[in-house]
């Protein structure tokens, strides 16, 4: 049984938690696009974490966490980031990697900095971890995959051949340092010898799994509005966030996945440029911020202030339709206890025109919000379990927004730990 956890907006809806908490009852847990650009942050009874590269079941003993060929592994952040919670206490988790998963070199990091220097302020808000540089090449086609490590005259020989091509735009478009394809190689060397141990046929053992009856959770990075393809482009990322890509990035067919987790949060936030058309400034998107999260919303990997919005059902009804959603999960309710009303994004305006289906890009940027408001519950909701406990108004936030964008509402998380979840029956399904 294969699930996939993924996004509906522009990631930081909660996925980390939401996969924390089904991997309770899942075997394997999979990463299968993305890098260490984006993090997850994880809430347990060891502490609080932020992960970037790990699946978000590497804190129990009874999983497996798989690095999927889809993914841009970037070996010494992996290794600090195994490093960073054994040291606190977590058990040594089962990891494996794909042989066939490519590799964030040093100078995809130095590329990514040098093109943001270079754009100055039409830049794309880059996290800098070398992402983009990295798919560029995986599709160019000098990429390096994992299996390559194991290939030393062939390895030393393609190491050369790249630098030639990378030294010439370091060289005449940066005006940066060249690099040495002898201290390349050795880099090499020794991400060899720290992969070494983890390195695995994923596909082949996802398969199996699968004969097996195993549970498979694939969990996504980011969220529909960050994909490639369907996302704000040119202000995504370079991997798709979509569920469908999760057979891809994992290597599995595309009909085992039976569950489609599509993680919204209860109002907006996003990092990096790009049209957000439920944005709100200044003291009531501060005051959102610093409430919102667990301990306010400033990126796991940067922590950069998150631009905040209302909900938008135009932009979530799109992302759960792309994901292909079979549930939705409801995230940080609990923040929005302290407002009066709240108002929800029901359509946009567009050259005097209200639509409720996301538009292209183009298009996005001369949205304007049309806003509906409801009122608030002004209370507390942290730590109630059943969905009939919670206020009537809160209840009535959670049916208006289900109506809008159509698809179930199952769970509703209101708190960052495992257990603040409720599960719901949906008229929807
Ligand atoms: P992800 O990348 O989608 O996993 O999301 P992030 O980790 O960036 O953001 C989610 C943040 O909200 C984290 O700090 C979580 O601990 C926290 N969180 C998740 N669910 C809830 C919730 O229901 N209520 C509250 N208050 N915080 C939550």
């Amino acid at each position: 049984m294969v699930k996939a956890v993924v996004g509906a907006n522009w990631g930081d809806e909660g996925k980390g938690k939401i996969t924390d908490m089904l991997a309770q009852q899942a075997d394997i847990i999979v990463r299968f696009q993305g890098g260490a650009n984006a993090g997850h942050t994880i809430v347990n009874n060891y502490g609080k974490f932020a992960l970037h590269t790990l699946p978000s079941g590497v804190f129990y003993g009874h999983t497996t966490s798989v690095i999927g060929n889809g993914v841009a592994l970037n070996i010494p952040v992996l290794m600090e980031e195994i490093k960073s919670i054994t040291d606190r206490g977590v058990p040594m988790p089962r990891i494996l990697v794909s042989d066939r998963a490519q590799m964030v070199m040093p100078y995809h990091i130095l590329l990514d900095q040098y093109e943001e220097e270079r754009l100055g302020g039409k830049s794309f808000g880059s996290t800098k971890s070398g992402i983009a540089p990295f798919y560029s090449d995986k599709y160019a086609k000098i990429g390096f995959q994992v299996s390559e490590l194991f290939e030393g005259e062939m390895l030393k020989e393609k190491v050369e051949r790249v630098c030639e091509q990378k030294n010439v735009m370091l060289e005449h478009m940066y005006h940066k340092p060249l690099i040495d394809p002898g201290e390349l190689f050795a880099t090499l060397q020794e991400y060899k010898n720290k992969i070494e141990p983890f390195v695995c046929d994923v596909s082949a053992y996802l398969n199996q799994a699968m004969k097996e009856g195993r549970t498979i959770l694939l969990e996504g990075q980011l969220g529909t509005l960050k994909d490639t393809d369907h996302g704000i482009y040119p202000m995504v990322t370079s991997s798709s966030t979509l569920a469908a890509y999760g057979a891809i990035g994992a290597g599995i067919p595309p009909y085992e996945i039976k569950e489609i987790i599509t993680v919204c949060k209860a109002y907006s936030s996003a990092v990096g440029a790009g049209a957000f058309v439920s944005e709100i400034f200044g003291e009531e998107a501060d005051e959102l911020r610093r409430r919102g999260g667990d301990g306010g919303e400033y990126g796991a990997t940067t922590g950069r202030p998150r631009r905040m919005g209302w909900f938008d059902c135009v932009a979530s009804k799109y992302g759960c339709r792309l994901q292909g959603t079979t549930d939705v999960a409801f995230t940080v309710l609990d923040v929005l206890g302290y407002l009066d009303e709240i108002p929800v994004c029901v359509g946009y305006e567009i050259d005097g025109e209200v639509i409720t289906d996301f538009p292209v890009t183009c298009k996005l940027e001369k949205a304007k919000p049309v806003l509906k408001t409801l009122p608030g519950w002004k209370c507390d909701i942290r730590g109630i379990r059943k969905y009939e406990d919670l206020p009537e108004k809160c209840r009535d936030y959670i049916t208006f927004i289900e109506g809008q964008i159509g698809y179930p509402i199952t769970m509703v998380s209101n708190g960052p730990g495992r257990d603040d979840i409720i599960h719901r029956k949906s008229s929807i399904k």
